[in-house]
C-alpha cells in the first residue's frame, strides 16, 4: 500500500499517554486537565438531551450557540462576526484546522508554519499536496524575525499558520508582530489560519492579539477556537471557526462533507453555559497560578525553565542533566522517575533536538507537587 503520509506515525500525544498509563506514571504529557469540568455543564447536556436535542444540528452549527459566540467575540474584541455567515461550529480545533486547510490548499501551494508547531499542521498540508515552508523559532524566546519570514515567500505562498499563545512553547505574538505581519502580506493574496485555541490562557497582563483585531488580517483569516480548552472539557471535541463570509462559504463546502454537523446536545449545553457574560473571567488567573506553582516547585530541580507567557504548557531544558536525545530522555523520565512529558522534537518535521521537554500544567496542584517531587531527583 502506498502511504499518503509516509514518515508519519501515531501522534506523540497518543504515544506518550499510552506509555504513561502502562508505567503508571504521572501524565504531564498530553494537554488535558486531570480535574473535572464544571458539573453544571454536565447537567446542561442532560437537560439538552431531555429537551430533545438529539437529532442533527444545523450543518454550520446550533443557531443559539453561533449567536452566543458572536456576542462573546464582540464583547471581548469589539469585532462583529455574523452568526449566519461567518461562524461555523466544528468538532474541536483540529477539525477546524483540517477543514480550513482542505478548503484552501491545492497541490503545490506553500504554507508557512513556525516550528516547533502543533503536530497536525504539517501532515494536513502534505495530505493536500501542499508544501510546508518552515520558519524555525529559536529557544528560549521563540521570537519571530519577520524579515526572515519574508524570505520564505514565493509566488506559491498560499497561507501562513499562526498559533498564539503557542503550543508547545508558551510564547505569544505581540502587537508589533502583528504590525510586521500586516506589512509583510500587504499586496499579496496570502491567507492566514490563526490557531487561537489558547486565547484565554495568557498571563502577566499580556493581551491576546487576535488577528481579528487587525482589519487587514481579519479579512483574510480563518480563526480557530476550542471549547475543550475554555471549558476544561477536551473530550467534548467542540470548537468553532470564524472567517469572513467569502472564506466561510468555502469552509462550509468542505465541512458539510467532512462531518456535516457536530454533537447537538453539547452545542446546546455550551450555548446555555457561555451565554452568562464573563464565563471566561478567572481562567487566565486560574492557569497563571498553576504555572507559577509549578515553576516554583521546579525551581528546586536541575531543569532550566523556559519563559511561558501563555497556553498550559511549560517547556524546560535538561542539557545540564543529560545529553540524551529528548525522546530517550523522556522515556527514561517515565520509566525511572514516573513522570510523562512530551519531547519537543515531536513538534518539528526534521530531526531537531534542543534538549527541551514540555510539561502540561493543567493539573491538580497535588499532581503537580507529586510530579515535581519526583523531578527533583532527576
Ligand atoms: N491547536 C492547538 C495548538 C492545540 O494545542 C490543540 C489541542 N490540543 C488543538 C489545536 C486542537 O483542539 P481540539 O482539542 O479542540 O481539537
Ligand atoms: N493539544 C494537546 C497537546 O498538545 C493534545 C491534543 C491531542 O491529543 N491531539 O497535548
Amino acid at each position: 500500500l502506498q502511504s499518503k503520509l509516509p514518515g508519519v506515525s501515531t501522534t506523540i500525544f497518543s504515544v506518550m499517554s499510552k506509555i504513561a498509563a502502562e508505567y503508571n506514571a504521572i501524565n504531564l504529557s498530553q494537554g488535558f486537565p486531570d480535574y473535572p469540568c464544571d458539573p453544571k455543564l454536565v447537567e446542561l447536556v442532560n437537560k439538552a438531551m431531555k429537551d430533545g436535542f438529539n437529532q442533527y444540528a444545523p450543518m454550520p452549527g446550533n443557531i443559539f450557540l453561533k449567536e452566543t459566540v458572536a456576542e462573546k467575540v464582540e464583547k471581548l474584541y469589539h469585532v462583529k462576526y455574523n452568526a449566519d455567515t461567518e461562524i461555523t461550529v466544528t468538532a474541536g480545533g483540529t477539525q477546524a484546522i483540517f477543514t480550513a486547510l482542505t478548503a484552501i490548499i491545492n497541490p503545490g501551494d506553500e504554507v508557512i508554519i513556525f516550528e516547533p508547531a502543533y503536530d497536525s499542521y504539517a501532515p494536513t498540508v502534505k495530505l493536500l499536496g501542499g508544501l510546508v515552508k518552515t520558519y524555525e523559532l529559536a529557544p528560549p524566546q521563540y521570537a519571530i524575525d519577520w524579515d526572515m519570514v519574508k524570505k520564505l515567500f514565493t509566488a506559491n505562498t498560499r497561507m501562513i499558520i499562526l498559533n498564539s499563545p503557542q503550543n508547545p512553547t508558551g510564547s505569544i505574538l505581540s502587537k508589533e508582530d502583528m504590525k510586521s505581519l500586516i506589512k509583510l502580506i500587504n499586496g499579496t493574496d496570502i491567507l492566514i489560519l490563526s490557531d487561537e485555541v489558547y486565547e484565554h490562557l495568557i498571563y502577566d497582563d499580556h493581551q491576546h492579539q487576535s488577528v481579528m483585531l487587525f482589519p487587514e488580517l481579519r479579512e483574510r483569516s480563518f480563526i480557530v477556537a476550542s471549547f475543550g480548552k475554555l471549558l476544561h472539557a477536551t473530550g467534548w471535541k467542540l470548537g468553532y471557526c470564524l472567517a469572513p463570509d467569502k472564506l466561510t462559504k468555502e469552509f462550509r463546502k468542505v465541512h458539510q462533507f467532512n462531518v456535516f454537523s457536530v454533537n447537538s446536545p453539547m452545542q446546546q449545553a455550551i450555548a446555555d453555559y457561555i451565554k452568562e457574560p464573563g464565563h471566561y473571567n478567572g481562567i487566565a488567573t486560574f492557569f497563571q497560578e498553576k504555572r507559577d506553582y509549578f515553576r516554583r516547585l521546579m525551581a528546586e530541580s536541575r531543569f532550566d525553565l523556559l519563559p511561558c507567557n501563555g497556553s498550559y504548557f511549560q517547556c524546560a531544558g535538561y542539557s545540564k542533566i543529560s545529553d540524551e536525545k529528548d525522546v530517550d530522555f523522556s522515556m527514561r523520565l517515565i520509566k525511572d522517575f514516573g513522570v510523562a512529558t512530551i519531547p519537543v522534537s515531536a513538534f518539528y518535521q526534521k530531526a531537531t533536538d534542543h534538549k527541551i521537554i514540555r510539561f502540561c500544567f493543567a493539573k491538580e496542584n497535588s499532581t503537580l507537587a507529586l510530579a515535581a517531587e519526583k523531578l527533583k531527583n532527576v
